[in-house]
């Protein structure tokens, strides 16, 4: 199969005859990637079981891990849920359209395909405008993981979905790079008490100044193992991960930089291809061939926003061995840490004063 991928301006007119293609591509049961404001995601009609089907064989996704359904419009809720929780409504008033994803009970609408046998729903209504032109063109329901291959960093270009999915869907509708670039924020909202299940931009800070009190999945930020049982399925795989050996470097600023400089300095004694992924405001310190800067501590968002980008660089690098800092920045470190916590396999040094 030949992957198009076609330029998306974000305007209804301009974009009608690219949304007329997905659409027929969608309602016929194919795949189109999207792009959304959090991740690119591999789009299916969420309401048809082959599809959903598809998304895991192209991702090459274990099938108890479901999908988010998208929506474009508030009113598309009540179809796919057994009821709107009224916390539901007071989160979508705050944070929807945007980052994210509220876990209710299912109504028999949406096919356990896309659950992944569950019995709940996983849905989100994003803000970016290519999105929801695209979902409002198609059943209104999009099942759509994020587009990289299981396992493999999120895709943050149109160009990443190419690299994992060139030949297996028809067409990427392109629209430049993510905004956010970390995946969205999820809640459950089935149990008594809201349950945070995946951290990402809407942090838990904002989801209690609606809620009041949340919990926080045990699995989050912690130990994952694969015995473990986290709420999200999809939190107890392997994700995210570079080729190379990732070990991430904690403690104060000074000391970490001192040995990463020294463990990289021996491995490259050694022969090894090894790789630091530093801050604007410490990439001069490092001694290492190769230096990668993820964004400005000051600017969170900008670690966020390139933490995927630089992870498959890594690959690109050919590197065996890489130190990264921890990125434990006041509102999104939770969602960072996750992530590159994930993609380290858990390899943490720490140093201290
Ligand atoms: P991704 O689509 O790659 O962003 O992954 C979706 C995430 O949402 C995975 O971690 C899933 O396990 C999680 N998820 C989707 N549906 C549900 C659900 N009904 N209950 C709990 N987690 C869910
Ligand atoms: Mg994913």
């Amino acid at each position: 199969m030949v992957t198009k991928i076609v330029k998306a301006y974000g305007d209804h007119e301009k974009d009608e005859e690219l949304m007329k293609l997905a659409k027929e591509i969608i309602c016929s049961g194919g795949l189109v990637g999207m792009p959304t404001e959090t991740v690119y995601g591999l789009a299916g009609d969420a309401l048809n079981p082959e599809s959903s089907k598809k998304i895991y064989a192209a991702k090459g996704r274990p099938s108890d891990n479901p999908l988010i359904v998208h929506i474009a419009d508030i009113e598309a809720l009540d179809k796919i849920v057994e009821e709107v929780p009224e916390t539901a409504r007071r989160l979508a008033e705050k944070f929807w359209p945007g980052p994210l994803t509220m876990v209710m009970h299912k109504s028999e609408k949406v096919p356990y395909e896309t659950t992944g046998g569950l019995e709940t729903v996983a849905v989100r209504m994003p803000v970016n405008e290519i999105a929801r032109d695209f979902i409002r063109s198609t059943s209104g329901y999009i099942a759509a993981p994020s587009a990289n291959k299981s396992g493999r960093p999120s895709c943050t270009t149109a160009e990443h979905v190419y690299e994992d999915l060139n030949g297996e869907i028809p067409l990427i509708i392109d629209g430049g790079a993510v905004g956010i670039g970390i995946e969205s924020t999820i809640i459950d909202l089935t149990s008594e008490t809201p349950c945070l299940l995946r951290p990402g931009y809407v942090n838990l800070e904002m989801l209690e100044s609606v809620l009041g009190h949340v919990d926080v999945d045990p699995s989050i930020g912690g130990v994952i193992s694969a015995s473990a049982h986290p709420k999200a399925p999809g939190m107890k795989y392997k994700h995210y991960a570079p080729k190379g050996e990732l070990y991430i470097v904690e403690g104060p600023e000074k000391r970490v930089i001192e040995r990463i400089n020294s463990l990289a300095a021996e491995h490259e004694a050694a022969g090894e291809r090894t790789a630091v992924i530093a801050t604007e405001e410490t990439k001069d310190y490092y001694k290492c061939r190769v230096i990668r800067s993820v964004g400005k501590r000051s600017d969170e968002i900008s670690i966020a926003h390139n933490l995927f980008a630089v992870l498959r660089e890594m690959d690109e690098l050919n590197v065996s061995t890489i130190y990264t800092e921890a990125f434990d920045t006041p509102a999104m470190g939770m969602a960072i840490m996750n992530r590159l916590i994930r993609a380290a396999g858990h390899k943490i040094i720490k140093t201290e004063d």
